[in-house]
């Protein structure tokens, strides 16, 4: 797997979800400029990554991203993912020359097995058919397709039907991400986070149907105590070494991040089989929610 760098070009969105991690950047931060991103490129290149991905909040909606896209690919880039909420891969004339630029993958967000669930969320009308439609024409043009699904108190009842749907769409992955509780999350966590215990049948449906049907399937930022059994979904334990550049930091690797910052264990985790390669949930969660629903696993499977 190559060193992947993870590249906010754009502090702007066409959507306003209630569990955008981003916060109120968009009123803060000015967008990129096509140099900027080029001297970014050029960095992260040298710093030793072949996988870029375009992200934001809304990569899509930069004027340059063609232009940025194309660079990376002259450059060396040998992976390049356009992570996106996915409404403008509806249009067939931009999604060519994203192809034609050397996009070599496309990451759409899907929030919903109903439309209604997924345009609530993110507060678009139209959005969750848009992002059916991008999915559509990129499979008639063979892309790959590796779809984020971040489960939501709105939503996690119909994971199952969501897989089964990505499935019939012949997308190639899908991960189910369990919310982060920052920013617009954390502002709105009481009708947006779920408890985990709540989920998890849910989550184990949607693992059973896409391992029957031969589809890569993650889940993200669900500890191992939830997933005895289905450790082989665990994403985090696949994730190849990644340095973000946001607006205002650089995280030279994210998982060196995780664990020492973004993430929490509580001290009967030491009594746990997986304490040594577990990464625990996300530190707001149990802040929220407390430890009762983590119990150590005493019990190899
Ligand atoms: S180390 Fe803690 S969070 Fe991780 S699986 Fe064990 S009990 Fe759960």
């Amino acid at each position: 797997m190559y060193k992947r760098a993870d590249v906010k070009v754009w502090f702007a969105c066409n959507n306003l979800c209630d569990f955008c991690v981003q916060g109120d950047k968009r009123f803060r931060y000015k967008q990129r400029t096509l140099p900027e991103i080029t001297q970014i490129l050029d960095e992260e290149y040298k710093n030793g990554c072949l996988w870029v991905v375009f992200t934001g909040w809304e990569p899509t909606v930069h004027p340059n991203l063609i232009e940025a896209v194309r660079y990376a690919k002259n450059l060396g880039y040998l992976q390049i993912q356009i992570q996106s909420n996915g409404r403008n891969f509806a249009k067939e004339v931009y999604v060519d020359a994203l192809i034609e630029a050397g996009v070599t993958e496309f990451g759409p967000s899907i929030h919903g097995f109903h439309p209604s669930t997924h345009d609530s969320q993110v507060h678009a009308d139209g959005a969750w058919e848009e992002v059916i439609r991008g999915i559509v024409h990129l499979k008639k043009r063979w892309q790959m397709i590796v779809i984020n699904s971040v489960i939501t108190q709105s939503n996690y009842q119909e994971i199952p039907e969501l897989a089964a749907l990505l499935i019939r769409l012949w997308v190639q992955q899908f991960q189910f991400a369990f919310v982060h509780i920052l920013w617009s999350a954390e502002v709105n966590k009481e009708t947006v986070v779920p408890r985990k215990t709540d989920i998890m049948p849910y989550v184990y449906k949607a693992l059973d149907l896409a391992k029957k049907h031969w589809v890569l399937v993650f889940t993200e930022a669900i500890p191992y105590c939830f997933m005895q059994w289905y450790e082989w979904a665990i994403a985090e334990n696949m994730m190849p070494e990644t340095t973000v550049v946001d607006a205002e930091y650089r995280t030279e690797n994210y998982e060196d991040y995780r664990w020492s910052e973004g993430k929490a264990k509580h001290e009967k985790c030491v009594t746990c089989l997986k304490n040594s390669v577990c990464e625990g949930p996300w530190k707001e969660y149990p802040e929220l929610y407390s430890w009762d629903e983590f119990h150590p696993i005493t019990e190899e499977t």
